[in-house]
């Protein structure tokens, strides 16, 4: 492939403008100790986000293998557990971000449907993206971006379609080139934050924590007959987890 350039894209998030700091229950009430992902996010009861600095250090272009990930129990028909995810080569420039100063190496980016994250008063996505970002230093530590896909008729498949469409079989895989990450997100990079965990379990059936979600608040987009083609793949239950409720709820903040 051609040398990419690592093009840092400076950006993601300014604290939100004053009237978000009306919102009645931003202070009152919510915890920032790690939940349960996914969740339900109240737009209008976003606390401002002060908390956290984000910039994103995409290489303008990456190879990689699409993998059809097969978690016991092994074969048959996808398990819930199951998604079909893109883990980016290690030769080549590596893409990374920084969150609170500190680097989170992107590990794979990987698709489940019906979306996990909802907004309120609006319907699941039919598909979320997850990026995932490892911290480069122990102790493990994850930042997640979440990106609600809407399934669209596209003059062109969008990156997202790059990667779903045409999965290899179950615990196969197959390589892809020239994937342009930074197409993977929403034009627009304002985003809702909170504490949580991931929505796949270990092997001992434990969710890790803590992971550090950023979900966009924009969608982006794949191509209608891929995104069935995905969901396909899967019975009624699809490859996502139900959305989890706690007690307090997260304070989930937002930037713009
Ligand atoms: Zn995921």
């Amino acid at each position: 492939m051609a040398a990419a350039a690592a093009l840092p894209l400076l950006l993601v998030g300014s604290p939100a403008p004053a009237q978000a700091q009306d919102s009645p229950r931003c202070h009152s009430t919510g915890t920032d100790e790690a939940v349960e992902s996914p969740i339900e996010i109240d737009r209008s009861a976003a606390c401002p986000g002060n908390r956290s600095t984000l910039s994103i250090h995409y290489p303008h272009s990456v190879d990689g293998t699409v993998l059809f990930q097969d978690k016991p129990p092994l074969g048959g028909r996808p398990s819930e557990h199951d998604d079909v995810r893109f883990v980016i080569a290690s030769q080549g420039p590596q893409p990374y971000i920084t969150f609170n100063g500190e680097r989170y190496n992107l590990s794979n980016v990987h698709f489940h449907g019906h979306a996990e994250h909802k907004f309120a008063g609006q319907p699941f996505a039919p598909l979320e993206a997850h990026l995932v970002h490892e911290r480069a230093t122990l102790p493990k530590a994850y930042v997640v971006f979440s990106v609600l896909l809407d399934a669209k008729t596209l003059s062109e498949p969008s990156q997202h379609d790059r990667l779903i469409a045409s999965p290899p079989v179950l615990g196969a895989s197959k390589d892809v080139y020239h994937i342009n990450l930074n197409a993977l997100l929403p034009a627009s990079h304002s985003t809702y934050r909170y504490t949580g965990s991931l929505t796949t379990p270990d092997e001992n059936g434990d969710y890790f924590k803590p992971v550090n979600w950023v979900v966009f608040d924009h969608r982006a987009q794949a191509g209608q007959k891929n995104v069935q083609a995905y969901r396909s793949l899967w019975d009624s239950a699809g490859n996502h987890r139900e959305l989890q409720v706690s007690v307090p709820a997260p304070k989930v903040y937002a930037y713009r």
